[in-house]
């Protein structure tokens, strides 16, 4: 039965194409009744950064991206469920070690004690000559005897893979079709370094096979080292699993994306408010489609419609203007109650509200984000359309607005209109609607000649969400403060 992996390295924030790797790795296992493995690659120590496991755990499972085995994280301690663990490559030295010997016994793998100038000048000469760079097998030829003399004396040595010479080695693709690369343009690979630890090459097939994964799903990235991965497993005498290579995620020109041109970090996009549902669904789209046109994908859709087969061979183009059309759809279908627990904090953030008021405000709150909802793309917009709400003094704020304000009938309109708030008990969200058809009866004023220069009175602003929700959501005190400082 499936059995895949998501094997991130601790090393910072989740790529989007993490994420996308994960999520594919994912829907793969739940397709195929199979179990999706979570294993922390943990083996570069100068690479590893505190906090980066607990953030990777919390912000897949915000993805909703639950793993079947694999490192936890219950209550605040990092832990593992499962029955092929350790899952974190920190904690299985012992069976590399295990590993590597029998690769040494088999003389498919070599001590090196060649020094960092040495191999520094041997690249050096090769790149003069035009050749790409690869170490030259000086100690491939060390007899027993010299290797256990070096270690006596307390030389530092790694333990490189010995390739055959000039042999194809062969692999499918399921995207990419056959691969083939031959020994001579591979390099006899570091397998166990200086420090004892495993490379990331060694320990993937180690774990590959003991995990009994079934099919790789990983990084196009990945695509060259998948040559020394085959060899491996081949020199081992096991069966490898099948490999898919996903391809790049790409920023508008075309390049790589990267952390240069906006947010590539998950951590960023759960921040500015996208729900995770929406990330995953157009997520899902970059490098993969499904067969009709369909756009909008639950998980459990993705789940039952998602094949390796339509993965695409070429880069997918990251489009953030089709993720916030996605994410838009989302926060519309949302309860009101959820965007507004999530607008709070970055209101409270921008000053428009402070900490202790909101349990008190709540319900204003959640009027006021249930206007502005039907027209963000992400939550934190909100408080770049929320200053309407706010603003004390009203200026037109373009043109139009400036036209509007200057229509004959303002005064008039303004008149009435201030009469009628006052007079009001309550402005509820009917409260509008009523008044203009009162107005239209009383003055012959009707349509956008009636609501056109109220809004533009009470906002400052042409265009904006429904002004019904407007006129409550600023309430009594707000309209006739407003109307006032425009008549005055
Ligand atoms: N640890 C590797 C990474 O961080 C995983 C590569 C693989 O899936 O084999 O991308």
């Amino acid at each position: 039965s499936v059995r895949v992996r998501f094997a991130p390295s601790p090393t910072g924030y989740v790529h989007i194409g993490s994420l996308r790797t994960a999520l594919y790795n994912y829907l793969y296992a739940r397709k195929n009744n199979g179990k999706y493995i979570l294993r922390i690659e943990d083996t570069d120590q100068n690479r590893f950064v505190e906090g980066a496991i607990e953030g990777m755990l919390s912000s897949m499972s915000w993805a909703g991206i639950h793993h079947d085995e694999g490192a936890v994280i219950k209550g605040e301690i990092l832990t593992e469920e499962g029955d092929y663990g350790p899952y974190v490559q920190s904690q299985r030295l012992p069976i590399y070690q295990e590993y590597i010997h029998k690769l040494l016994d088999s003389k498919d793998a070599y001590h090196c004690f060649c020094s960092k100038e040495r191999l520094d000048e041997v690249r050096e000469k090769q790149k003069e000559a035009g050749l790409t760079s690869k170490y030259d097998g000086h100690c491939k030829g060390l007899s027993p005897e010299e290797v256990t003399i070096k270690i006596a004396a307390g030389e530092k040595y790694v333990i490189r893979l010995k390739l055959p010479q000039n042999k194809d080695i062969t692999f499918n693709d399921i995207v990419r079709g056959t691969v083939t690369v031959n020994t001579e343009d591979m390099d006899d690979q570091v397998l166990i370094k200086a420090d004892g630890y495993p490379t990331y090459h060694f320990a993937v097939v180690v774990d590959d096979h003991l995990m009994g994964i079934t099919h790789v799903i990983r990084g196009e990235e990945w695509l060259i080292s998948t040559p020394k991965h085959i060899y491996l497993f081949e020199a081992f005498g096991w069966n490898s699993p099948q490999y898919v290579h996903l391809p790049n995620i790409l920023n508008a020109d075309k390049k790589k994306l990267s952390k240069r041109q906006g947010d590539v970090a998950v951590e960023d996009f759960m921040k500015k408010g996208y729900l995770p549902e929406a990330l995953v669904n157009y997520i899902a789209l970059v490098g993969w489609s499904p067969e009709d046109n369909q756009e909008i994908f639950s998980m459990a859709e993705l789940e039952e419609k998602f094949s390796l087969e339509r993965v695409s061979k070429s880069g997918g183009v990251f489009d953030v203007n089709k993720l916030n059309w996605v994410n838009s759809h989302y926060i519309k279908e949302s309860p009101v109650e959820r965007i507004t627990d999530l607008a709070i904090p970055h209101l409270v953030e921008k000053g428009y509200v402070k900490a202790e008021e909101v349990e008190v405000k709540y319900d204003w709150l959640k009027d006021m984000v249930g206007v502005l909802k039907e027209s963000i793309s992400y939550v934190a917009e909100v408080t770049k359309k929320v200053d309407i709400f706010f603003k004390t003094e009203i200026k037109p704020e373009d043109e139009e607005a400036e036209e509007l304000l200057k229509v004959e009938h303002m005064n008039q309109l303004l008149e009435v209109f201030l009469q009628k708030v006052e007079a009001a008990e309550e402005i509820d969200s009917d409260f509008g609607k009523r008044v203009f058809k009162e107005i239209q009866k009383e003055t012959g004023i009707k349509g956008p000649n009636l609501f056109k220069p109220i809004r533009v009175a009470i906002t400052g602003k042409a265009h904006g969400p429904d002004i019904n929700m407007v006129i409550k959501v600023l309430g009594k005190q707000n309209l006739i403060s407003r109307i006032q400082y425009v008549k005055d």
